[in-house]
């Protein structure tokens, strides 16, 4: 029998309806219809007015001054017409959050009346008071102008809540000496940077007149859904975003029973909300199911530009959360809410290409006589062996550290995957003779009836970090509740340096009278050599691997964040940023500061939480439920019976153990020494042990105390009941 207050939140639970939602309308009445997209543009705009409008969004330039009035103008009829009475300009601030400053479109005139205005100035630029933004030392709070600015390749939407509409502008946010204080600038610089190199490397290959190259992102993104009144008695999930405490249930995913699972009638009714919100908005949600863990579920829109993409993947962050709310659930987008069960990653898939060239990833049947494609692939070999502890430390947070390395999801030791057709192609290469691409071949299923289909060349791989999946990249070691913007800016400004040197090598050979053929040949092999002990296609979860890759390889094992954010402060780093324009050192350097202390900020407000819950609410449910043991020993023993202590004995110990690590932890707390990095380091060693301590006491009296004492939900309640 479970206490009180988990025996009613379990009967609300069990009176709740699937909310209602309207059914869903066709696509066509719903699709972008809140958003200020080209289509609505087209119409709303002078022919002149929208052509330039239309070149500067697929350029990549900057709004021309002279039509932004006619631009706002139109904007602001459109939004107004849908109800809107305030504008938002929308940034993304180095935390993992969007922020909104919102202004009404009023202005009150002098003879006592009030219109509606919204002028170019205000569309292209704002000025959000961002002195309590974390800025990593870039700006101090007197001086703390900060500015938004339009990012015209990213279209406006209409965001609906209950208390109205407003209209969002996606935006830069820069400090008033211009440097980034977002994640949207160094991500725009970086496509410029991929742009750059990509365009130098087509030309050596024969193209001309190439469009603009840039990078593609599809965001698989994995969450849980947990029940409201099971939250209102978890003060962790709701503060930390996950379970400080919770001995493992008797079932757990052993069954794997769950993945790909009849998706529950609640959740499906709350997907169908959440798609239908997306949809309106113009994300292209398009994947729904159910994950590995209980109560774990993914949603994956169709890959778009990496811009657009990242800022909608903000968007499905937001919708999950307000929507799961209407539904009397939670939705948690930490990466590990539940010890012992499968976290949630968010795998980044990406490419670059145009829509002249296509996907400069796509590797066609015969990769071996593709040459473009081998060349783009070889850089991507050669910047993930270069940087790959800089990958580790773009995905680098509190909570990402609890799925790194363990054994469910990427080790943190960043390696490639090709597949079995590519590795091979690039074997022959580092051998010196390229002839064949091995074939996938035909499937054969053994049934008539069935259809023959062809295999893929490369089967999968889910131990590695960043595997090659047919025509791009997956990063699959990214967070769930993490921003996509900064491993893209990763990616990006690897692949440009890499696009660069490849660039410099062909110059180079092709000046002294190589062929085209044989400098890239040379080049392509030069990579292998110096840069295949990054290529991995075994079991990444393998403690062999794990000594293999550092102890031979030279690849680092950078387990925890307080290992991997230093990785910002390296050399190498600073030089490959300040040499593609996409952070200055400055910039660069903010950004260690502030994850570093996020870092920090996190596992503190855990270990606080631990305290406060070890002494107020375990310790006192343990401590009554002691002394009901006791008496009744005391009544048994009046009797003449000689019941056993053992029991009592072992929960008194268990909770004197409780009330001691708690005290440990609090002193810890109070021993932060100075330095971000030392401070990391005390977090990464110090207090995490301290909690876990803890907390094997609390999941220990979980098992042994009368389940009618234990004040928080259960991992059983909180995963299966829905
Ligand atoms: P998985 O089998 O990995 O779950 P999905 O079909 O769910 O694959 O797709 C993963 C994501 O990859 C989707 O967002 C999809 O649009 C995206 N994707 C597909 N092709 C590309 C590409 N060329 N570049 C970037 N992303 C892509
Ligand atoms: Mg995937």
């Amino acid at each position: 029998m479970p206490s009180a207050e988990r025996f009613a939140a379990l009967q609300t639970i069990q009176r709740r309806k699937p909310v209602p939602v309207a059914p869903p309308a066709p696509l066509a009445d719903t699709w972008a219809s809140d958003v200020f997209s080209l289509d609505t543009m087209k119409e709303a705009l002078p022919r002149s007015v929208f052509k330039s409008i239309q070149k500067t969004i697929r350029d990549g330039g900057k709004l021309d001054p002279a039509i932004a009035d006619t631009v706002a103008a139109a904007m602001k009829d459109w939004a107004t017409a849908n109800g809107a009475l305030y504008y938002a300009h929308v940034f993304y601030p180095l935390t993992n959050l969007t922020a909104e400053k919102h202004d009404g479109f009023i202005v009150p005139k002098a003879d006592g009346r009030a219109i509606t205005e919204f002028t170019g100035k205000l569309l292209v630029q704002g000025e959000p008071d961002g002195s309590s933004f974390p800025n990593g030392g870039l700006r101090s709070t007197f001086e703390a102008r900060g500015y938004t600015a339009w990012d015209v390749t990213s279209p406006a939407w209409l965001m609906r809540t209950p208390n109205g509409v407003t209209l969002c502008i996606p935006t830069v946010f820069v400090s008033w000496t211009g440097e980034a204080l977002d994640k949207k600038t160094p991500l725009l610089r970086s496509n410029a940077a991929v742009n750059a190199q990509a365009q130098r490397l087509l030309r050596l290959l024969g193209e001309t007149e190439v469009a603009r190259i840039s990078s593609s992102c599809g965001a698989e993104q994995e969450y849980f859904l947990v029940d409201n009144a099971f939250m209102a008695l978890r003060p962790d999930l709701q503060l930390a975003g996950r379970s400080l405490f919770g001995a493992p249930p008797a079932k757990g995913q052993q069954f794997d029973d769950h993945y790909f699972g009849a998706i529950p009638e609640r959740v499906q009714v709350f997907m169908q909300d959440v798609e239908e919100q997306l949809y309106r908005l113009g994300v292209p949600a398009k994947t729904r199911h159910n994950e590995v863990a209980p109560g774990q579920f993914e949603i994956a829109p169709v890959y778009e530009a990496a811009n657009v993409a990242t800022d909608h993947q903000q968007l499905i962050m937001t919708v999950l959360k307000a929507t799961a709310k209407r539904h009397g659930m939670t939705c948690l987008l930490h990466e590990k809410p539940f010890a012992g069960v499968n976290g949630s990653g968010k795998h980044v898939n990406w490419s670059i290409g145009n829509s002249t060239q296509g996907n400069l990833l796509d590797p066609g049947t015969t990769p071996h006589a593709n040459l473009q494609f081998l060349l783009f692939c070889g850089a991507v070999i050669r910047g993930v062996h270069q940087f790959g502890p800089l990958l580790r430390a773009v995905i680098a947070t509190a909570s990402n550290d609890h799925r790194l390395g363990a054994n469910e999801a990427p080790p943190a030791i960043i390696s490639v995957y090709l597949g079995s057709q590519l590795e091979d192609v690039f074997n022959q290469i580092k051998a010196g003779e390229l002839k064949r691409s091995a074939s996938g071949g035909v499937m054969q299923l053994g049934v008539d009836s069935l259809p023959e289909f062809p295999k893929d060349a490369g089967d999968r791989n889910r131990t590695s970090p960043f595997a090659f999946t047919g025509n791009r990249f997956e990063f699959r070691a990214v967070g769930s509740g993490q921003s996509v913007a900064g491993p893209l800016v990763a990616l990006n400004t690897i692949l440009a340096d890499s696009l660069g040197w490849i660039a410099d090598q062909l110059e180079g050979r092709l000046a002294k009278g190589d062929s085209l053929s044989d400098a890239s040949f040379a080049v392509l092999q030069q990579i292998t050599r110096e840069h295949g002990a990054v290529i991995f296609g075994g079991d990444g979860y393998s403690s062999a691997w794990h000594e293999q890759a550092v102890q031979e390889r030279g690849l680092e094992n950078l387990r925890t964040s307080a290992d991997a954010l230093p990785v910002l402060q390296r050399d190498a780093v600073r030089e490959l940023f300040s040499r593609h324009q996409v952070l200055s050192p400055v910039e660069l350097q903010s950004r260690f500061e502030v994850y570093a202390e996020q870092y920090c900020l996190a596992i503190e407000v855990e270990a606080r939480l631990v305290v406060r819950l070890a002494r107020t609410v375990i310790f006192p449910a343990v401590s009554a439920y002691l002394a009901e043991l006791a008496a009744s020993i005391q009544e048994q023993e009046s009797i003449g019976l000689q019941p056993s202590k053992a029991l009592a004995q072992q929960i008194g110990g268990l909770n004197q153990q409780l009330l001691d690590g708690a005290a440990a932890l609090e002193a810890a707390l109070g021993a932060a020494p100075h330095g971000a990095e030392a401070h990391m380091r005390h977090c990464a060693d110090t207090l995490m042990a301290r909690m876990a301590e803890v907390r094997a006491a609390a999941d220990s009296l979980e098992t042994l105390v009368d389940d009618a004492a234990w004040p928080l939900p259960t991992y059983q309640e909180m995963l299966f009941v829905r």
